[in-house]
C-alpha cells in the first residue's frame, strides 16, 4: 500500500509521516531529504542554478536513505556515497539549495525514478510505504492508495520550523524563517516541473489547530479505513 503525503514546508509532513509509518509498520520515505542531499552534491560540483544541471551531473549521483535502529528507535540516515549528510542537509542553506535545484527536470527525473523503485520494492510484497514530499500524489504515485495534502497557517509553520532549528542548536529569527518559507513556497508552487499542488483526489488536512498526536491519529485512521475497504474489495 502506498500513502502519499504532500504539502508545503513546515506543515508537519515529515515528523507526521514518520510517526504514521512507524505506527503502521511501514517504510518512511522523506523525499525532501533526497532533494536536499542531491542539491548539496550539485553545489559541490560547483553548480549554482537549476538551469546549469545536465544529465552528466546526475549520472553518478549516489543518494540513499538508510534506516538504522537503536534503543531510542529508528533513525533515518541520509547518505551521499559513503558520507552521512543527515545533519548537513537540515541546515537552512541546504533547504534553499534544494528549492533551487528542484526546478531542474534532470534532478526531478532522477529523484522520481529512485522514489518509485524504493516504494515498489516494498509495496509489491505487501508492505506499506509512507512517502512525503511535494509531488508524491500528483507525479510520483498518481495511483497512491491514500493521498493526504497537509497545510497550516504560515506563522504556525514558521514557529514550528524555528522550534525544530532551536532543537538542532540553530537560533534563527522568526521573521527570517517566515520570509524564507514564503519565498520557497512561491517557488515550489510556481515552478513548471511538478509544482506543489493538491491532487484532485487528495484529502486536505489543515494542521493549524492540531497537535502532533491528532495529526498522526487522523492519518492513521484514514489509512486503516482505506485498508479495510481494499480488503473488502470496494473502492
Ligand atoms: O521537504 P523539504 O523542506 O525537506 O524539501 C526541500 C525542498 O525540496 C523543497 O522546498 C522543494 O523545493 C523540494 N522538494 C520537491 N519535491 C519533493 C520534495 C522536496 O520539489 N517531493
Amino acid at each position: 500500500m502506498i500513502v502519499a503525503i504532500d504539502g508545503p514546508s513546515g506543515s508537519g509532513k515529515s515528523s507526521t509521516a514518520r510517526a504514521v509509518a512507524e505506527e503502521l509498520g511501514g517504510l518512511f520515505v522523506d523525499t525532501g531529504a533526497m532533494y536536499r542531499a542531491t542539491s548539496l552534491y550539485l553545489s559541490r560540483l560547483g553548480l549554482e542554478r537549476a538551469d546549469e544541471v545536465g544529465p552528466e551531473h546526475v549520472r553518478d549521483l549516489d543518494v540513499r536513505l538508510e534506516v538504522s535502529g537503536n534503543d531510542e528507535g529508528d533513525r533515518l540516515r541520509v547518505l551521499l556515497g559513503s558520507e552521512d549528510v543527515s545533519q548537513e542537509i537540515r541546515k537552512e542553506y541546504a533547504g534553499r539549495l534544494a528549492s533551487e535545484f528542484a526546478q531542474s527536470d534532470c534532478v526531478r527525473k532522477a529523484m522520481v525514478a529512485r522514489q518509485q523503485m524504493m516504494a515498489r520494492e516494498v509495496s509489491s510484497c505487501g508492505g506499506t510505504v509512507v512517502m512525503e514530499g511535494r509531488d508524491i500524489g500528483t507525479v510520483v504515485f498518481p495511483q497512491a492508495d491514500v493521498k493526504i495534502f497537509m497545510t497550516a497557517d504560515d506563522r504556525v509553520r514558521a514557529s514550528r520550523r524555528r522550534a525544530e532549528l532551536l532543537d538542532q542548536g540553530q537560533d534563527v529569527p522568526l521573521q527570517s524563517i517566515l520570509d524564507d518559507m514564503r519565498a520557497r513556497d512561491a517557488r515550489d508552487r510556481s515552478r513548471l516541473q511538478a509544482p506543489l499542488v493538491k491532487a484532485v483526489d487528495a484529502i486536505g488536512l489543515d494542521t493549524t489547530g492540531l497537535d502532533f498526536e491528532e495529526q498522526v491519529g487522523r492519518i492513521v485512521k484514514i489509512v486503516t479505513e482505506r485498508q479495510s475497504q481494499m480488503q473488502r474489495g470496494t473502492n
